[in-house]
């Protein structure tokens, strides 16, 4: 652990409450090293660098895809557990996997498909994830999924609604769906990546939606948070006003990067100085512990009111959302009208709009698009 002992309350590779199926241990690597290590080689994290973060993939190659932005919370979250001495390996694990579950053409994808899921037990994405580790990967003799360990399972599944988590509980009381009915928190690991996940969307989308040309730096100007670290760069290096901007919309994203890691490991380590958790195990019967300062966790929900009103609801990006949710409601028809047009391990499920449902949720955003062109004849974006 680069010489430093884990914080008492840190997930201790050494104490995981261990694998659905046990193995024996492999050392030199500890059980979270492993699980961050079957994650970078599984087939759905792969799929991740097809899959649209907020622009659909092919209307630009630098704009952000679940890949890149789950390398970019994997930093974040890094930073930060170093920092307050948590597992950094299973934070990486938790980072790299949290979007595994997510459809085809980002929110959009999964809204036609829980509307598609509807009266077949609905379809999110937190679940999903937590489905593709568990069950859906294919690749090892002993067992279906990953066989990651809990302490990574309970990250993955980041949310829960009740039903879905009084079912899993029935068939696995102690699991990872627990905590969504007694009310508990995930480890400080899981904490801080979900806190990583906010601050890398929120960095992105701002140098996506600049990049794009869908908002101006004129209108982030108006954003508190934005215009403080703005202002910043602007007093270190004047001649940044000049040119065309990039340069100082990377300075003052840096910047609020910076200021937010360094905020969250300071009012996390407060939290947690407060509530002194004797372990893991303490920390998770009490509230949250990882958090912002109360007025940087302000800022930031306004930035996120602005991405939310000037880029994720800009007409340009609903105009794509609409066409990509129509893809996704098309093939779900198609496929459950036709199983035969699926994969044949896909085609025997008992549960038929389960399997569609998965089969979709596992496509990229081209693959879905060819998919829907060869079974309706139709290229949905091209209108
Ligand atoms: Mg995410």
């Amino acid at each position: 652990m680069n010489g430093i002992a884990l914080a008492p309350w840190a997930c201790d590779p050494a104490r995981s409450r261990g694998r659905r199926i046990p193995e024996a241990a492999a050392p030199p690597r500890t059980e979270h090293q492993r699980d961050r290590d079957r994650i970078v080689h599984s087939t759905a994290f792969r799929r991740l660098v097809y899959k649209t973060q907020v622009f659909i993939n092919h209307e630009g190659d630098l704009f952000r895809t679940r890949l890149t932005h789950s390398l970019e919370v994997a930093q974040l979250a890094r930073s930060a557990a170093r920092a307050l001495r948590l597992d950094e390996d299973l934070v990486e694990a938790i980072a790299l996997a949290h979007d595994l579950g997510h459809t085809p053409f980002g929110h959009a994808g999964q809204d036609a498909l829980h509307a598609c899921m509807q009266d077949h037990g609905g379809f999110e994405h937190n679940l999903q994830s937590l489905r593709v580790v568990d069950a859906l990967e294919v690749r090892y003799a002993d067992f279906d999924g990953l066989n990651l360990s809990f302490e990574a399972r309970e990250g993955i599944l980041k949310h829960c609604s009740r039903r879905h988590a009084e079912k899993l509980c029935a068939s696995e009381p102690d699991g990872p769906a627990r905590r969504f009915i007694d009310g508990s928190q995930p480890s400080l690991e899981a904490q801080i990546v979900n806190l990583a996940d906010e601050m890398a969307y929120n960095a992105h989308d701002i140098d996506d939606g600049v990049r794009s040309g869908l908002v101006t730096m004129a209108q982030l100007g108006d954003v508190p948070l934005f215009a403080r670290f703005r202002d910043e760069a602007l007093a270190a290096h004047p001649l940044l006003a000049q040119g065309g901007g990039r340069r100082l919309m990377y300075e003052t994203i840096r910047r609020m990067l910076s200021t937010e890691v360094e905020d969250l490991v300071a009012a996390t380590d407060r939290a947690v100085a407060a509530a002194a958790p004797v372990d893991a195990d303490d920390l998770r019967r009490r509230p949250a512990l990882a958090r912002f300062s109360p007025a940087l966790r302000d800022g930031i929900a306004d930035l996120k009111r602005f991405l939310f009103a000037e880029l994720y609801r800009h007409p340009q990006v609903m105009h794509t959302t609409a066409q990509a949710r129509r893809i996704v409601a098309e093939l779900f028809e198609a496929y459950v009208a036709q199983p035969g047009q699926m994969p044949a391990e896909h085609r025997t499920a008992v549960d038929r709009h389960r399997a569609v449902a998965d089969y979709i949720a596992g496509m990229t955003d081209r693959f879905a698009q060819r998919e829907h062109a060869r079974l309706t004849g139709r290229d949905a974006f091209a209108a």
